[in-house]
C-alpha cells in the first residue's frame, strides 16, 4: 500500500487518506524477469494535498509519473495574450 507522497521531491508520508488524492493505475508487471509471465496489477499513488493542488499523475509508456496540473486559470491566461496580441 502507498506509505509515501509520489512526487518524489516531497515524498511526505501518508497519515490521513482524506488529505491529498489517491490514483489507481493497472500496470504490467515482469514477475522476476520472466517476460512470458507478466502479469496485470492495480498500483495505487498518492499525493499529498500540498501536491495535488498543482499536479497530476499520469500513466505513460515508461510508466506511472507525476506531471503539472494544467489549471483553467492558466489557460485563460494565455487566451487573454491572445486575444491581446491580434487586437
Ligand atoms: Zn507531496
Amino acid at each position: 500500500m502507498v506509505s509515501n507522497c509520489a512526487n518524489p521531491k516531497c515524498a511526505k508520508p501518508l497519515h490521513y487518506l482524506r488529505e491529498g488524492k489517491i490514483f489507481v493505475f493497472d500496470v504490467i508487471v515482469d514477475s522476476a524477469g520472466d517476460a512470458s509471465r507478466r502479469s496485470r496489477r492495480m498500483e495505487h499513488y498518492w499525493l499529498c494535498g500540498v501536491c495535488s493542488q498543482t499536479m497530476v499523475m499520469e500513466q505513460s509508456p515508461e510508466g506511472v509519473r507525476v506531471i503539472p496540473r494544467s489549471t483553467p486559470r492558466l489557460r485563460g491566461e494565455i487566451s487573454l495574450r491572445k486575444s491581446a496580441l491580434f487586437s
